[in-house]
């Protein structure tokens, strides 16, 4: 009698989702698979949404996957379906709107979520969070050329998501609570540098300082700082690091801390229970960065598919994507000056190499040259003296 074809369910159809449903099919060319989404586009570039906040791409050229390739690749998307519980006893998830889907192999790629900081009125209309396309929606429709915007938030995304609303002619002002922009990506050194450049090309920014209240009526007004300066604001984008979305974990029982613990198969304290992406904690590092979640989702479907390949871990590395910067940073970028380092500096450059006590690169930043970015990530991976 022929093996009955296995039935696999993925919530989240971003990069890790989808890469595992691709990377399951060349696997198995049989098997049933069911990729749920709550949102409404199918898999679309979360990182351009940048550009589309900037006025530089539509929607349309956001989407990566087209409805042809699901049917190409026979993997059956239902978009605006959330998934709300499960039961891992009768292996189902279940639906907002009722009903239920059963798996035998489930992988969890929900990523994740803005995460909002406890401020008085960030509930007002004008606030918003930047993760997806709804999101960018709403925030495209309140910006106007010659009005204020407020980002909370000096990391990757306040900054670029604040060179899009500048570049549709709104004022930016970016309050970050932390002494420097950039704290994960850059030293005091290389921050002051960057906070150069960008108030030459128009930002104002406020930092160690936090945002005590948002004010207004039921639409943003103002934001009031910590020492009782008033910013005017006609839109407030919050955007101080994102979250696991751990619900789903929560119904399912399987282990987390800050996301989903997965092993380097990809497998979560269920057997049946995959998890790739922004959601999952591997060796206690939370990624979030597309990469990873690329990664992730090529061995978590081909495991699940019966494979048997081992994640490794991820370089992280990063670059900032604002036009006329060049700044990434790789590793260890030894904010404290822990390790041994080599700097170059000169005319709007800041280069600097971080090695360990056995003389491996370990981390770089790079401010003003990032031509052998590539390099340098391929060199910290190597992880050889
Ligand atoms: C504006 C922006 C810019 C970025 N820029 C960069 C960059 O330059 N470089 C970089 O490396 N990374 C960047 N990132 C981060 C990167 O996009 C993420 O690391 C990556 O998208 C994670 O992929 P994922 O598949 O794990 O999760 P996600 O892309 O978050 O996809 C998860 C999907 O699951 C859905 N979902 C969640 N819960 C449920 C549920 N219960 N039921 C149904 N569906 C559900 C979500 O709605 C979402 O569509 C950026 C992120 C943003 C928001």
């Amino acid at each position: 009698m022929a093996a009955q074809s296995k039935r696999y369910v993925i919530v989240g159809n971003g990069v890790a989702g989808t890469t595992a449903a691709e990377h399951i099919r060349k696997n198995d060319e049989e098997g049933r698979i069911i990729l749920l989404t709550e949102e409404d586009l199918p898999f679309y570039s979360r990182i351009r949404l940048i550009d589309y906040l900037a006025g530089d791409v539509d929607e349309a050229e956001l989407v990566i996957r087209a409805p042809e390739w699901y049917a190409q690749q026979r993997i059956e998307l239902r978009t605006g379906t959330r998934v709300t519980g499960a039961d891992p006893d009768r292996r189902v998830v279940t639906f907002d709107r009722g009903g239920e889907i059963p798996y035998d192999l489930l992988l969890l790629a929900s990523g994740s979520h803005s995460f909002i900081p406890p401020i008085i009125g960030s509930d007002k209309l004008g606030s918003f969070a930047l993760r997806n396309i709804a999101d960018a929606r709403q925030i495209v429709s309140r910006c106007r050329a010659g009005g204020e915007a407020v980002v909370i938030g000096g990391g990757l995304l306040g900054l670029e998501a604040g060179n899009s609303l500048r570049r549709r002619g709104m004022q930016v002002t970016v309050v970050e609570f932390l002494p420097r922009l950039l704290p994960r990506q850059l030293d005091p050194t290389g921050a002051e540098k960057l906070r150069e450049i960008m108030e030459g090309m128009g930002f104002s920014f406020h930092l160690n300082i936090s945002v005590h209240e948002i004010q207004g009526g039921t639409t943003v007004e103002r934001v009031v700082l910590d020492d009782c300066e008033v910013l005017t604001a006609d839109l407030v984008l919050i955007a101080a690091g994102v979250r696991p979305n751990l619900d789903l974990a929560g119904h399912l029982g399987v282990a987390r801390n800050k996301g989903i613990l997965v092993d380097d198969l990809l497998r979560t304290s269920r057997p049946e229970v995959f998890a790739a992406g922004d959601v999952t904690e591997f060796e206690g590092n939370v990624y979030g960065i597309w990469p990873a979640a690329a990664e992730q989702g090529r061995i978590a479907g081909t495991n699940m598919a019966g494979g048997s390949q081992r994640y490794r871990g991820t370089v992280a590395a990063n670059k900032l994507k604002v036009a006329g910067i060049d700044l990434a940073a790789v590793g260890e970028i030894d904010a404290e000056g822990r390790y041994r380092s080599e700097v170059e500096e000169g005319e709007g450059v800041y280069r600097k190499r971080v090695f360990d006590q056995e003389n491996r690169l370990i981390g770089a930043v790079l401010l003003g040259d990032i031509s052998d970015l590539s390099g340098l990530i391929r060199a910290v991976g190597d992880n050889r003296p």
